[in-house]
Parts: C-alpha cells; structure tokens; sequence
C-alpha cells in the first residue's frame, strides 16, 4: 500500500476521520435547525491533525465553512482545493488585505483604525468581506461598545469595496457549567446587535463549549473546534454532554530494541532510573522534538494491552518503557489511544501535563507523520518531512 512507503520511522498519529464525521452529525443534529451554518475551525493545522484532510472532511460532513486564526492558514487551504467560505478570526495586517480579496477569503474587522488603513490598502478592484469582532468580556480582540460599532457600521457601508458579511463575539467561560460571566457577554452582544442598521448574513457568538450548552448563544452560525474532534472543552463540562463525541486523534510507536538489564542497571541521561530487579526495557523512536515532552517521564504507554511507564528522561528523539514481559523489536506501543481493554485518552495525557485537551494534539509536532483513517482503512499519509513546498 502506497500508504506505508510514504514515512520511514515507527512512529505516527491516525485521524479518525470517521470519528470526525460523526462527531460533526452528532452536534449537527444536537444544535436541530436547517438554517444553522456550522463554521469547522481548523486554525494550527487543525489542532494538529491536519487541515487540510479535516477540512475536506469536515465540508463532506456538512459544515458550511471553515474559520482558521491567520490569513496564511486561509491561503494554504485554498491552495490546496477548498472552495467553502473561509474566515480568519484573528487580526490580519491591513496591508494584506489584497490577498484576502484574491482569495476570497473573509477577514475580521476588529477596529476603526485598521478599517481605514485597510481601505487605504485595498487594490479598487478589490473586494473584502468583514466580519465585526465584538469584545463582549474576552479581552482580546474587538470593538467594545455600541458606539464604536455604529461607527464601523457606517464606515463599512461607505467603502463600496467593503462587504459587511458577518458579526460576532467569543465567550470567556462558556465551558463552565456557572452561566453568570456568559450570560453578562450574551447580553452585551445583544445590546451591540440591537444598535445595528441592518443585520448581516452571519451572526455568530458559540465555541464547542457554547454550542453543546446554551442554545439562546447559537444565533445562525457556529464555530465549533474542539468538540468536532472529539474532545470535550472542558472537565465539568463531562457530566452535561448532549452528545458522544469520539477522539479522532491517537498516537502510536513499534519497540525498536529490547533488552534484558539487571538490577542496579541506570536508564537515560542523568541516569536517574535505576532498575531494582532485572526488568525488561523497550526503546521507541518518539522523543520531545515530537512534542512528546520531558515532562511525560513516568506517563504510561500500552503495549501488549497492558500499561507500561516511561523510565528515565525522555531524550530528544527517543524514550524508553519498562515492558511488562519480554517483547520483541516491532511491537506496536499505543501512546494515545485504544489497545484491547486499555486506553489512553488526551485528558489522561492533558491531566499528566497539568494542561487542557487542545494542546496535546497541537504540540504533537510535524515530524511525526499523520495517517488518516476513512472507512476505518488508512487512505493518506502526511508526512512534512518529505513533502515538497
Ligand atoms: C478557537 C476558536 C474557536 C473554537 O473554539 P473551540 O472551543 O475549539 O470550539 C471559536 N471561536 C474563536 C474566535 C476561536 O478563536
């Protein structure tokens, strides 16, 4: 299979695009109205699983578009086929905005000042849709009062190469089960969208967390990430799921040697481990330029379906595993993942690294190629090192 000739080490991630196809009908048929238009958020290469193999997926899925955080993301999907409206949530330099008219991609307008510099810039053929970032409490980026959005409003519809495409705000702690500080935001929103001329076509306010929890946030469209991969946005947010979801993202390595040493024998650098009976040692090729950090020390992979910890430090490309028995060179050890009976889930992973589900796969990096799964059979492998561009 053409699959397998395409990575040349024993390491690798799988992405469930099964998985990632029924999480999105499963949210899709949670969130029950025809006229929602979902938005798959694909920024950092999709969380790391690959944008553009999720995005194609996604769009066969029935997402109406997708969002991404910078305008290089924009440009790279659609040079790689995808025709689906694409919008950049985060701030573009306004000299660029040229780019976004060439490849029609939708900007965010989160400021008077880059409205006008962005005017400036833009070529008069040229044509940009905006859509109007709202700060309603997240502090990051957006216009904060009904003031300044009506002056958007009408600076926007006196530029006739500026398009007003959409409006939208993002919660702070939408994956908290208490609703004070959302409904404080979802109110602000309102008042802003009360002020407004005339509606645009997509209004939107929902992250996963929001989508899954408070309907009166969906207004037409969504945004949903982290859920569409099968990761729950948060550990409260556990008890209150109206939906499965199913990990899309796993990781696995082969033993690449195996040896017997004997009680007093010292493992890695530092030689911080030191064997107190004779105990089997298995090495595997995944180190912390993988993303595969040092402080994973300890965590415990599965191989032959039982669970073995990582001993001594973690090198930069290598790590070594006390084995449960003897084993032999070639064995598969599951990282993240489900073996028989045992699982390591991205929480677990997350938990060790006193960190949140959304970073594990996005730290994984793009040295360790990525295997998609349709139909449950691998069908492409992707594999920065050697691809050409
Ligand atoms: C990343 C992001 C999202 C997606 O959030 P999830 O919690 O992953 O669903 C939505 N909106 C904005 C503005 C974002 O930056």
């Amino acid at each position: 299979m053409e699959a397998e000739t395409q990575f040349f080490r024993d390491t690798w991630a799988e992405i469930n695009l099964d998985h990632l196809t029924d999480n999105i009908k499963n949210i899709k048929r949670h969130i029950a109205s025809d006229e929602m238009k979902m938005f798959a958020v694909v920024k950092a290469n999709a969380y790391g699983h690959g944008d553009l193999q999720v995005a194609e997926a996604a769009l066969e899925a029935g997402v109406h578009g997708l969002a991404v955080a910078f305008l290089d993301e924009a440009v790279s999907l659609r040079k790689g086929g995808i025709e689906a409206p694409i919008l950049v949530l985060g701030a573009s330099r306004a000299q660029d905005v040229n780019l976004a008219s060439d490849y029609n991609v939708s900007l965010t307008a989160f400021d008077l000042d880059w409205l006008k510099e962005a005017s400036k810039h833009l070529k008069p053929d040229a044509r940009l849709k905006l859509h109007i970032k709202c700060d309603t409490g997240m502090g990051r980026i957006g216009i904060r009062s009904a003031d300044e959005l009506k002056k958007i409003e009408s600076y926007i519809h006196s530029i006739s190469q500026f398009e007003m495409e959409g409006i939208f705000t993002h919660y702070a702690t939408a994956d908290e089960l208490d609703d004070t500080y959302l409904e404080r935001q979802l109110g602000k929103f309102n008042e802003m969208l009360a002020v407004l001329d005339e509606r645009p076509e997509y209004v939107h306010s929902s992250n996963s967390a929001a989508v899954l929890r408070k309907p009166d946030t969906h207004f037409n469209a969504v945004r949903v990430g982290i859920a569409m991969y099968g990761l729950t946005p948060s550990q409260e947010m556990k008890e209150v799921l109206p939906v499965p979801l199913k990990e899309v993202f796993s990781l696995y390595s082969r033993l690449i040697h195996t040896k017997e040493i004997k009680a007093g024998d010292k493992i890695s650098y530092g030689a911080t481990y030191e064997a107190s009976e004779n105990e089997w040692i298995g090495t595997i090729p995944i180190g912390y330029a993988d993303g595969w950090i040092r402080k994973l020390q300890g965590q415990e992979v599965i191989v032959d379906g039982k669970r073995s910890p990582i001993v001594g430090r973690i090198c930069m490309d290598q790590c070594m595993i006390s084995l449960p028995l003897p084993l032999k060179t070639g064995e598969k050890v599951t990282l993240i993942g489900r073996d028989g009976n045992e699982a390591v889930t991205i929480d677990e992973i997350a938990g060790k690294l006193e960190t949140i589900n959304y970073e594990i796969p996005c730290i994984i990096s793009a040295r360790v190629p990525r295997i998609y799964i349709r139909d449950g059979k691998p069908v492409k492998v992707t594999n920065k090192l050697l691809s050409s561009g």
